[in-house]
C-alpha cells in the first residue's frame, strides 16, 4: 500500500523561489571580479535567474543541455546554477586550473553548447575555441563597460543578455531524477571522469548538508564558501544556505589570507568551508598581522587532511571549531563528517578524533573491505578499501557503460584506504595508489605528513614511497622549510620518532620550494616520485 502523499519532485528551482519568499531581505555579498564588493538579495537573485532563464530559452536551451561555466564564486555564477538547472539543463562546472588538453577533453565529452566564462578567464576559452565541437556562444559574466575585446564568435553581454529579458518565468516541472549539475574528477589515472548530479540527489544531499551535526547552516549564519563552484559544486553550499536562507559571502578571484580576512570581518562571516591550503594563508596572515576574525565560529576543512596542527591553531589560538570533513566529487560531496560526541571530553582525544575523517552523514552508507572485498571490522586498526553507498553516490560516470569501481551491490570504491573505529569515526590512512609497503606492512604516507607538519620549522610535507632493494618500499620525507629554516633529517627523525614506530619513521628528508599542485590543489604525488624516484635512500 503506498501512502496518500503528494507525488511533488525535488526540483533545485524550489531553492531560490523558498529563499525568496521566506529570507527575501537576506544578502548575498560578492567581491566581483571586476573589483568592488556587490550587494544584494536573495529576492534579487531570484528575479535575476528566472531572467537569465528566460534568455537561455531565447537561445534554444533545452532540457538535457549541457551549460559549462568557467568562473569563480560569484553572484552570477551563482544564478547561473539556478537558472540552467531550473530549465532542467545540466550546470558543468570547469576548473580553471586544468591544462588546455584536459578542457577540450571534458568540453567535448560533455558536448557543451555554451559556456559562461568570467573577465578574467576568457584566454582560457579562446585557448580551446578551436578545438571545441558544438560550441554555439560564450558568454562573459560582466556588463557592457568591461567587455574584453576577444577573437571568440558569438560571444554575449551577460548583463546584457539579463536586461533583453522579463523575469515573467514560471520554474518547469520535471521528474526530479533529471540531471542538474556535471562535474569531472581531477582524474588520478586516464582521462577525467564526469559525475553527473540529478535535482533529486542535490536536493536531499542540501538537507543533509544543513544539519546541526553537518555544516551547521541556518538562517542566521553568514557563510563563505571559499571552496570553489567548480570543486562539488563548492560542496553543494550554494543550494543548502539557500535553502536555509544564509547570508552567502561569495570570495570572487581572490582567495589570499588578506582578502579572505577581510571579507570575514567585513562581513561577519560566521562560517566558511575550504581546503587546508586556503587555510595555511589566512593562518599565516593572522600570525604575520596578530589579527583575527571574531565573528567567525566555525571552518568546514576538507578535501585533503586537515592536520591536528591547523586544527589546534583554529580552536586554541583563535576560538574557531574546525569540523574536518570528508568526501568526493562523486559523492556530492559529503560523505563523513568529523564532530566529537557530548560524552568525549578529554581535550586530547578529542582532538585527535577531529583529525579523522569522521563519522558518515545520515544518507551515506560506509564500510571498509579487504582486497577480497570482504568487510573488515570496525576496531580502528584494521585498514583497507573505503567503500560507500547512497542516494547522492554516483552509480556511474557520465557516458560510462560500465563501472570499475561499482561492486554487484552498488558498493562505489573510493580509492581511499581507511580504518573505522568502534565509534563509528573514519580515518583515511591513504589512497590506495598512495600506501607505501615496507616488508610486507603498510605505512601511511599522510600520517607522517600530518604528524612533520606539526614541526615549526615546516610549512608543508609529503611523503612518497622510495623503492628499496630489502624492504620493498621506504618512506622518503619531502619538505617546504618554513622560511629561513632547514630543518634536518636528524631533527625531523627526532621529532617523529616519539609519534611514529620506529619502521614507518621516513628514511631521508628531502627539501623543495613547493609542493606541485594539482588543479584542485592536491599534492601531486605522482610528480614527486618522478622527481625523487631515484633518491638514494643512506644505508640503515
Ligand atoms: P575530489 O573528488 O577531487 O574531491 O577528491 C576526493 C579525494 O580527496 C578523496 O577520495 C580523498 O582521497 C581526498 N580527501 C577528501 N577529503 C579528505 C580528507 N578530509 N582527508 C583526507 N583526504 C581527503
Amino acid at each position: 500500500m503506498l501512502g496518500r502523499i503528494m507525488d511533488k519532485p525535488l526540483l533545485i528551482s524550489s531553492l531560490l523561489q523558498h529563499a525568496d519568499f521566506t529570507s527575501g531581505d537576506r544578502e548575498i555579498v560578492t567581491r566581483t571580479v571586476e573589483g568592488p564588493i556587490h550587494r544584494y538579495t536573495y529576492r534579487d537573485a531570484h528575479k535575476r535567474a528566472r531572467q537569465l532563464a528566460k534568455a537561455l530559452q531565447a537561445l534554444d536551451v533545452k532540457l538535457g543541455d549541457r551549460i559549462a561555466t568557467m568562473a569563480w564564486n560569484t553572484h552570477r555564477h551563482f544564478e547561473i546554477y539556478y537558472a540552467v538547472s531550473g530549465i532542467g539543463a545540466v550546470t558543468h562546472t570547469l576548473n580553471p586550473r586544468l591544462h588546455s588538453s584536459q578542457l577540450t577533453y571534458i568540453m567535448n565529452h560533455a558536448e557543451d553548447s555554451f559556456v559562461f566564462v568570467d573577465l578574467n578567464l576568457v584566454s582560457l576559452i579562446e585557448n580551446v575555441a578551436d578545438e571545441l565541437r558544438g560550441l554555439k556562444g560564450v558568454i562573459v559574466m560582466t556588463d557592457r563597460e568591461h567587455m574584453p575585446e576577444t577573437g571568440l564568435s558569438n560571444v554575449y553581454c551577460y548583463e546584457e543578455l539579463i536586461e533583453g529579458h522579463s523575469d515573467d518565468l514560471t520554474w518547469p516541472e520535471f521528474d526530479e531524477k533529471t540531471a542538474s549539475s556535471l562535474c569531472y574528477t581531477s582524474g588520478t589515472t586516464g582521462n577525467p571522469k564526469g559525475a553527473l548530479f540529478s535535482h533529486r540527489s542535490t536536493m536531499i544531499h542540501a538537507y543533509a548538508s544543513a544539519l546541526p551535526d553537518v555544516l551547521h547552516m541556518g538562517e542566521s549564519e553568514v557563510i563563505l564558501p571559499v571552496v570553489p563552484m567548480f570543486h562539488v559544486n563548492a560542496w553543494g553550499i550554494p543550494y543548502g544556505a539557500t535553502m536555509v536562507g544564509a547570508k552567502l559571502v561569495f570570495p570572487g578571484p581572490k582567495l589570499d589570507g588578506a582578502s579572505i580576512h577581510e571579507l570575514l570581518v567585513n562581513e561577519g562571516v560566521t562560517l566558511a568551508a575550504g581546503v587546508p591550503t586556503i587555510w595555511l594563508m589566512l593562518l599565516a596572515h593572522w600570525r604575520e598581522t596578530s589579527s583575527n576574525a571574531p565573528s567567525l565560529k566555525r571552518t568546514v576543512i576538507g578535501g585533503s587532511a586537515c592536520p591536528e596542527s591547523m586544527i589546534r591553531e583554529f580552536q586554541d589560538d583563535y576560538g574557531v571549531e574546525v569540523r574536518h570533513a570528508w568526501g568526493m566529487t562523486e559523492t556530492s560531496p559529503l560523505g563523513a563528517i568529523s564532530i566529537p560526541k557530548p560524552s568525549m571530553t578529554d581535550e586530547t582525544k578529542r582532538l585527535r578524533l577531529q583529525a579523522k575523517q569522521g563519522r558518515p552523514v545520515f544518507g551515506v552508507e560506509m564500510r571498509i573491505t579487504d582486497d577480497a572485498g570482504k568487510p573488515l571490522p570496525h576496531d580502528g586498526k584494521a585498514f583497507g578499501d573505503l567503500q560507500v553507498r547512497g542516494p547522492w553516490v554516483i552509480d556511474n560516470y557520465f557516458k560510462m557503460e560500465e563501472s570499475e569501481a561499482h561492486d554487484a551491490e552498488g558498493w562505489f570504491a573510493t580509492g581511499d584506504v581507511a580504518t573505522i573505529d568502534p565509534e563509528g569515526y573514519m580515518e583515511i590512512t591513504d589512497r590506495s595508489k598512495d600506501v607505501i609497503k615496507s616488508g610486507g606492512e603498510w605505512i601511511s604516507s599522510i600520517e607522517i605528513e600530518n604528524l612533520a607538519m606539526g614541526h615549526p620549522d615546516v610549512a608543508q610535507a609529503a611523503v612518497i614511497g622510495i623503492p628499496h632493494p630489502k624492504w620493498d618500499e621506504r618512506p622518503l620525507l619531502v619538505i617546504v622549510p618554513a622560511e629561513g629554516k632547514t630543518p634536518s633529517h636528524a631533527e625531523m627523525t627526532a621529532f617523529l620518532s616519539d609519534k611514529l614506530a620506529k619502521w614507518c619513521l621516513p628514511d631521508d628528508t628531502v627539501y623543495i620550494d613547493a609542493l606541485p599542485l594539482g588543479a584542485t590543489g592536491k599534492i601531486l604525488k605522482t610528480e614527486l616520485r618522478a622527481q625523487f624516484g631515484d633518491h638514494q635512500l643512506p644505508e640503515a
